[in-house]
């Protein structure tokens, strides 16, 4: 890496505007958005440097071949505090088991976080390659091996330059995001207490390499799940009048749920409830005594996820006693927390737009629509302004991707650099815009 602090270049420019004005930075927005545009383009050519893109790809490649799943990433986890160590960079472990919180900086205010999930699915790999899955059964089918990957890329970037920050970056690297809500229990433990902002991204197989989605606002649904038994009177399959059939109250129950379902043409309306689990019955001519089912149900605001809880367990329970069952409706709200809606703060946003025009020009930053699926990021962007954003990897020239959580799916690693860039730069201009203990800016 080049001896040239160019960070420190661009502040003690914006330092010396600065000191002739009572307000920092918004003396010459036009010198100052110079200075921080240099940031991202130089941040991109570090992270495309053969030296870190070779880092981050043998980084990525040891997490494929040893996925972990959630709050079982301690081979993940070990890997990462030995990355922080060699950098000299100072954490906390564990948080949520197996979570590990960097720290790169003044060690004072203003914090911005930064966030990568660790966790695999289960599921067997079916790409055969070099560096296909060693773990029997789990998949890193959702990317987050490159995820870790390009913040440790980003923290080499940020700890090259840790004297030129204007306060604190912190790396979460966080456990079980697929269905675990990791990030709830991160966010419990206290990680982002005095934190102003946090941004974290996923890899997407709908935009190419060198393109970013993003969206203001609501950006994902929120979630539950539910569980019912349906209790009834098994017997003999030839005499059903004697018995009180669960299954036949069960189906009828899937069918009324079905009429929850509502898309709308306004898609932020929409709501979705799936029956995923039907267990009841082990014999060709038994009625049981009982059936559970199972699901989720999602919609874009809290009071819609409220009120599709309380029509679920109406629907249950009343459905279940028409066929003269009983019912009880459980949202295993203990081990499975709902989901918030995720929303992307609006200033962060307008940052976002920034830096990565900056970085990728304005054409390739690219809409993204609301989606039913989920991302525990939510917790976080609840909790603090937030802004989560889609990493495109697709190479025109070799098609289409698979789609995340297929035993197909593949990441192009020529999208880290653009990751660990944008994670670096994104954080480094929060800090050098948001120094100043005065109000600045009143476009941020
Ligand atoms: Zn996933
Ligand atoms: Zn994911």
């Amino acid at each position: 890496m080049s001896s040239i602090s160019w960070v420190s270049v661009i502040l003690n420019l914006l330092i010396l505007l600065s000191s002739s004005s009572q307000t920092t930075l918004s003396i010459d927005p036009s010198l100052s958005n110079q200075g921080l545009a240099d940031i991202p383009s130089k941040f991109l050519n570090l992270a495309k440097s053969p030296e870190l893109f070779d880092y981050m790809v043998k980084i990525r490649r040891t997490l494929h071949e040893n996925p972990e799943l959630g709050f079982e990433e301690f081979e993940t986890s070990k890997l990462i505090r030995n990355e922080l160590d060699k950098m000299g960079i100072q954490y906390k472990y564990p948080i949520a088991t197996t979570g590990v919180v960097g720290y790169i900086g003044t060690g004072n205010p203003p914090f911005v976080a930064l966030r990568a999930d660790m966790d695999a699915l289960a599921m067997q790999e079916a790409v055969e390659w070099e560096h296909k899955s060693k773990n029997s059964g789990k998949m890193h089918a959702c990317g987050h091996d490159a995820h870790v990957a390009m913040l440790l890329g980003a923290a080499k970037m940020l700890q090259e330059h840790r004297s030129d920050l204007k306060g604190t970056v912190i790396l979460v690297f966080q456990p079980a995001e697929e269905g675990g809500g990791g990030a709830k229990k991160m966010l419990d433990a206290g990680i982002l207490e005095n934190v102003n902002a946090i941004f974290g991204l996923h890899l997407a197989t709908r935009y190419s390499v060198g393109d970013v989605g993003v969206r203001s606002g609501l950006l994902m649904a929120g979630s539950g799940f539910f569980e019912a038994q349906i209790k009834g009177k098994g017997g003999h399959a030839a005499i059903p009048q004697h018995t009180i059939d669960p299954i036949l109250a069960a189906s009828n129950i899937i069918v009324s749920l079905q009429q929850l379902v509502s898309r709308e043409a306004d898609p932020l309306d929409s709501q979705v409830v799936t029956v995923a689990k039907f267990q009841g019955g082990h014999a060709f001519n038994v009625i049981p005594d009982s059936v559970i089912i199972g699901g989720t149900f999602r919609a874009f605001s809290t009071e819609g996820l409220v009120q599709l809880k309380h029509r679920i367990e109406e629907v249950v329970t009343l459905q279940a006693a028409v066929q003269r069952c009983n019912a009880t409706v459980s949202f295993l709200e203990d081990e499975k927390p709902f989901y918030p809606v995720t929303i992307n703060d609006k200033n962060l946003h307008k940052h976002f737009l920034k830096v990565a025009g900056h970085m990728l020009g304005d054409e390739n930053i690219k809409p993204a629509e609301a989606v039913m699926g989920t991302e525990d990021f939510s917790f976080f962007a609840n909790a603090i302004p937030g802004y989560y954003y889609y990493l495109g990897m697709v190479k025109e020239t070799e098609g289409q991707l698979v789609a995340g959580h297929s035993p197909y799916y593949k990441v192009n690693e020529d999208a880290l650099p653009y990751g660990a860039a944008l994670h670096a730069s994104l954080a480094s201009t929060y800090l050098l815009e948001y120094h100043s203990p005065l109000p600045i800016h009143d476009e941020l």
